[in-house]
């Protein structure tokens, strides 16, 4: 049970945050990662909804593969329907995980954690510019 006088001062702090986070003119919003739909063909798994999943994450569907096929430990490619098709049958309770980890690590701005993010190449870096805050944060490549 929380006593009166230190809820008051939860209340207090969280105010302080608040107006300590700088607002932005951010319009983009957060969203939900689509939970991965999979048809079995063969031995091969086909992620069918991945084209729109890479579109709301606004990166390449090569990069996001290479991410999942590395971490699944298996092959896969990008098929002219923009489906993923891995070899070997993996459950969405496989994929998910991996997803939000890309997420996490390539789409999610470490500054500000809005997703309004682009990857941009200077140099031998790759940077991930966030279009909400302006951060640019060099991204450790997880290759
Ligand atoms: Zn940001």
């Amino acid at each position: 049970m929380i006593s009166q006088p230190e809820d008051g001062e939860y209340y207090r702090l969280l105010d302080k945050l608040y107006k300590e986070i700088p607002q932005t003119g951010a319009t983009g919003e957060w969203f939900s990662i689509p939970k991965p739909a999979l048809r079995y063909e063969g031995d091969k798994s086909i992620y069918t909804n991945y084209r729109e999943t890479c579109e709301l994450f606004r990166r390449d569907p090569n990069h996001v593969m290479k991410f999942i096929v590395r971490h699944l430990a298996t092959a896969g490619y990008v098929d002219k329907d923009g489906r993923l098709n891995l070899q070997g049958h993996f459950s969405d309770t496989q994929i998910e995980p991996l997803l939000e980890r890309y997420v996490a690590f390539y789409v999610k701005c470490p500054t500000c954690g809005r997703p309004d993010t682009k990857l941009v190449k200077k140099a031998r870096v790759v940077y991930m510019v966030c279009e909400a805050c302006g951060a640019e944060s060099p991204v450790r490549t997880a290759q």
